[in-house]
């Protein structure tokens, strides 16, 4: 836990985010600027800096059950959708808590920009 660290204080309760599920290692909120009609941010309760620094196969886990659960209950399941942990500076991770993108509700493109 770190002050500094935004994806903490949401975690910690200190700054408002639409919460829409959780689980023992994860919590799972709507990004504030939504790129899909469906987006969320699935992120470890812990601080984890990006997915390079990740070494807890069981909260990586969790973290991916997790955003298989909140697609299913956004409606995704049937049409598909897009995960995707942003990491580093080349990867365009902008915050440094480790989070999955779940994306969905539109045709997604590839490559991405
Ligand atoms: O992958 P990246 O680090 O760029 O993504 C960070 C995401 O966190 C952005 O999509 C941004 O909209 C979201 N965000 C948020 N709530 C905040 C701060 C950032 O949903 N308070």
């Amino acid at each position: 836990m770190s002050d500094a660290c935004i994806f903490c204080r949401i975690v910690g309760g200190t700054i408002p985010a639409t919460l829409v599920a959780s689980n023992d290692h994860a919590v799972a909120f709507r990004d504030l600027h939504p790129q899909a009609p469906s987006h969320l941010l699935v992120i470890p309760r812990r601080h984890v800096a990006s997915l390079a620094e990740a070494t807890d196969a069981a909260e990586l886990g969790a973290l991916l059950l997790l955003a298989a659960e909140v697609a299913r209950s956004e409606g995704l399941a049937e049409t598909g959708y897009r995960v995707v942990a942003n990491t580093g500076n080349d990867g365009g991770q902008t915050v440094h808590h480790l989070h999955l993108h779940v994306l969905g509700g539109r045709a997604m493109q590839w490559p991405p920009g």
